[in-house]
Order: structure tokens, then C-alpha cells, then sequence
């Protein structure tokens, strides 16, 4: 096992990975911005190293700074959490080079999954069921572009292969305007990822948003650990995951999820890592494999007892999983709220200082976030400040938990997204459970203030 892990992210995942590192016996050493001299994590480590000024670009983005700060401090490993540099294949690749271990899945297997058309085809061959579209990537003749819509049937969206952060799509209803479509697609991708290759598939229009969670070890064996439903979204960005998905029956989960994880043997992925799929009536369909630890993991680790961070450091130093698919069993349902330092429903970031932090507690209930009374939230990064994460026995006690934790959570000096996520707990189409991806949205539109 490693004797000294360094972690190359800031905020709540950094916390989560030190607190890792600390029940493993192993040291963790913690690099933050000129902007994060202050978090908890950084007042918790035994060696914090500054990397830069607080833009992202100059610290959290900068390489051969986060690789020297491995070298000065004699880490064996690395653990990019999520973000910044954790599916940077080309930072793997030097993490790697450098002598460290990258806490993660090879640089190739970050390579294919990153780009769509190579993650779609991948996916095609290893048997996990895709959006049907075009085989790759789109030529520029009109008239087979036209074929091919019409054998998807309309309406179609047009991908960029190197997309991202839901930027790059744009939805083709007729044939009119789909020749169009691919260039203005293509000339965007060329201009925002440097890469103007586009691709075409269905458009799905009311599906939800389900992912399965997959841990693999560098012994050809890999597990799943159930489903997450993210639906909630707003812009493409996950407000509420929970698990189980409500209403999709087992059997199907499980089938799905033995196709995963046989995908993972197949293309000799290790660590852990997301496949997300679009679901709608009663058919998964690919999009895209994250191949880094979520934003919403607590979720599984509550309904499967399993810690993923400890599991994906244990077999980046080589260790067998330690347990099969049989052993895993999910029990109850979790539901997590992300907690953003925003207007709660005009969404204008609020950064500043938090002159009040009361968390929440009791049975059933995890709070990660590296914040507390007196801390400058930086308005460098993303909004969020904490995850407040519920378990109970069936659903309707997860949403009870989560109405009372929500209720008991203080937090002054700044404002946060706190009172939607209380009214979306009371809100009947919700607590029915299984909405759609445009749900939230919608509930926005219809809820404005
Ligand atoms: P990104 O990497 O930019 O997040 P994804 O491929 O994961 O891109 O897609 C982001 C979102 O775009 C999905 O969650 C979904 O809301 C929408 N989307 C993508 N592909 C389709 C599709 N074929 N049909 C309907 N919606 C889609």
C-alpha cells in the first residue's frame, strides 16, 4: 500500500480523499490555490503545499506544478478527485512518466472514453446498448447525412465528438434544416474543442438520466454498484441524485449493470468510473463513460456500504477488489442535495463569508463539505460548497431525512440553493419519484420568482 498520496483538488472531494487516506493509514499531501489557504483540509494536513494563484489555469490546471509538489513531498500517487485534471489523459500520461501512480484508469482508456465517437464504438463492441445514430463520426456529403437521419428517423441531434459540459449539441427536427445543422455544429466544435468532428443520433425526448457505478481492479475483475438517478438537472448540471432509480424494476438494472462491468473487463478499464445512460421506455442508452469518482458517490456508498475512494486507492496500489458481484447488495435508499453558494432561484453565484455554518445530523445523515463558520467561499471555482447526503429504509424515509436535515442546516453570510431543494422535497411529482430530465426545468419555468 502507499505510504504517501498526494491529492490534486481543492473544495469538498479533497476533504473526502484525506479523510480516505487518514482510515488507510496512508499520509495525504494537500495542495491548494493562493485562494484556498484556508480550507479545512489545509488546516488538517500534516504537509500542504501551494501551488499557484488562485485561477484554476495557473493552479488546479497546472501540471508540472501539481508533478513537482509530488516530487518535493516524496508522494508515491496521485488522486485527481473530479474536475480539473482528473480526465486529462495527457496529465496521466506525464503523472505516470514522472513515477507516480495515477489514482485512476489508464491514460488510454481516459483517451477512447473521451472522446464520444471512440467511447460509442468501444461501447458498441463490448455490448452496452447506445443511442442508435450514425456509425462515427459525420462526412460532409449531404446526401448520406440525409440517409442516415432518415433510417434514425427525426428528430436527431447532432454531437460534437469532443464535447463536453453539455456544449456542442444541437437538435435537428427536419430535414430542412439538418445540412445546416452539421456545419454550424461542426464549425462551433472546431472553434470551442479544437476538434471539428460531429456525429449524429436520436434525440430521445423525455428520457431520465440513469448511471451505473463500476469499480475495477488491475486483475480483470469489475463490479457494479447499482444505479444512481440524476434527472434532476438544471443546464445540464445534477441538483438531486438518488438510489435506487425509482420504478425500473431490478431485473433490468441488473442486466444492464453485468453489461458494464463485463464492458470493463473487455476493454481492461481499472478504478472507478461511471456509465451514464439515457432511459426511456424501458431501453438504457449510452452517452458517455466518466472515468473518474462522481460528485454523487455517497449515494452508492450509503445503499451498497462499499467506500469507493478507499476501494479506488486499494487497486491503484494493485490490490484485488475486495468483494464479487454477489456480495454486493443494496439496502435501503439514499438521496443526495447538492449545496451550491447561489440564489436559490435566480442562480447568481454568492461567494463571501460564511458567518454562520450549522450542519446538519442524526441517524442516517452524511455532510461532506470542507466549509465552516468564518470561511471565505472564493468566487475562483464552482458554486458548490457541500453535499448533504440521506439514507433511510425506503424512499419515503430518505425524503423525511432529508426534509428534516435540510430544515436543521444553517447557513449565514452567503446565500444558498437550500430553499429550492426544500420546496422540490415537497413537491408531489418528486416524492412520486422517476421525473424526467426536463423536470426541474420546467418546475423553474412554472415556479418563477
Ligand atoms: P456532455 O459531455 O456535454 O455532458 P452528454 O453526451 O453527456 O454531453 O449529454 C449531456 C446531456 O445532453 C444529456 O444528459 C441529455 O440531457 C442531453 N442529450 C445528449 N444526447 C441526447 C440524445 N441523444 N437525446 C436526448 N438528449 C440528449
Amino acid at each position: 500500500m502507499f505510504k504517501k498520496i498526494l491529492v490534486a483538488n481543492r473544495g469538498e472531494i479533497a476533504l473526502r480523499i484525506q479523510r480516505a487516506c487518514s482510515e488507510l493509514g496512508i499520509k495525504a499531501v494537500m495542495v491548494y490555490s493562493e485562494a484556498d489557504r484556508e480550507a479545512k483540509y489545509v488546516k488538517l494536513a500534516e504537509e500542504a503545499v501551494c501551488i499557484g494563484p488562485a485561477p484554476s489555469a495557473q493552479s488546479y490546471l497546472n501540471m508540472p506544478a501539481i508533478i513537482s509538489a509530488a516530487e518535493v513531498t516524496d508522494s508515491e500517487a496521485i488522486h485527481p478527485g473530479y474536475g480539473f485534471l482528473s480526465e486529462n489523459a495527457n496529465f496521466a500520461e506525464r503523472v505516470e512518466q514522472s513515477g507516480f501512480q495515477f489514482i485512476g484508469p489508464t491514460p488510454e482508456s481516459i483517451r477512447i472514453m473521451g472522446d464520444k465517437v471512440s467511447a460509442k464504438q468501444a461501447m458498441i463492441k463490448a455490448g452496452v446498448p447506445c443511442v442508435p445514430g450514425s456509425e462515427g463520426e459525420l462526412s460532409d456529403d449531404p446526401a448520406i447525412n440525409k440517409r442516415i437521419a432518415r433510417a434514425i428517423g427525426y428528430p436527431v441531434i447532432i454531437k460534437a465528438s469532443g464535447g463536453g459540459g453539455g456544449r456542442g449539441m444541437r437538435v435537428v427536427h427536419t430535414e430542412a434544416a439538418l445540412i445546416n445543422a452539421i456545419q454550424m455544429t461542426k464549425a462551433e466544435a472546431g472553434a470551442a474543442f479544437n476538434n471539428p468532428s460531429v456525429y449524429m443520433e436520436k434525440f430521445l425526448q423525455n428520457p431520465r438520466h440513469i448511471e451505473i457505478q463500476v469499480l475495477a481492479d488491475k486483475h480483470k475483475n469489475a463490479v457494479y454498484l447499482g444505479e444512481r438517478d440524476c434527472s434532476m438537472q438544471r443546464r445540464h448540471q445534477k441538483v438531486i441524485e438518488e438510489s435506487p432509480a425509482p420504478g425500473i424494476p431490478r431485473k433490468l438494472i441488473e442486466k444492464i449493470g453485468e453489461r458494464c462491468a463485463a464492458a470493463c473487463k473487455k476493454i481492461g478499464y481499472r478504478g472507478a468510473g461511471t456509465f451514464e445512460f439515457l432511459y426511456e421506455n424501458g431501453e438504457f442508452y449510452f452517452i458517455e463513460m466518466n472515468t473518474r469518482v462522481q460528485v454523487e458517490h455517497p449515494v452508492t456508498e450509503f445503499t451498497t456500504g462499499i467506500d469507493i475512494v478507499k476501494t479506488q486507492i486499494m487497486v491503484a496500489a494493485g490490490e484485488r477488489l475486495p468483494f464479487t458481484q454477489r456480495q454486493i447488495e443494496m439496502r435501503g435508499h439514499a438521496i443526495e442535495c447538492r449545496i451550491n453558494a447561489e440564489d436559490p432561484f435566480k442562480f447568481t453565484p454568492s461567494p463571501g463569508r460564511i458567518s454562520m455554518w450549522h450542519p446538519p445530523g442524526g441517524p442516517g445523515v452524511r455532510v461532506d463539505s470542507h466549509v465552516y463558520t468564518n470561511y471565505f467561499v472564493p468566487p475562483n471555482y464552482d458554486s458548490m460548497v457541500g453535499k448533504i447526503i440521506v439514507h433511510g429504509d425506503t424512499r419515503e424515509q430518505a425524503l423525511a431525512r432529508m426534509r428534516t436535515a435540510l430544515n436543521e442546516t444553517v447557513i449565514e453570510g452567503i446565500l444558498t440553493n437550500i430553499p429550492l431543494h426544500r420546496e422540490l422535497m415537497v413537491d408531489a411529482n418528486f416524492m412520486n419519484g422517476g421525473t424526467n430530465i426536463h423536470y426541474l426545468e420546467e418546475w423553474l419555468a412554472a415556479h418563477k420568482r
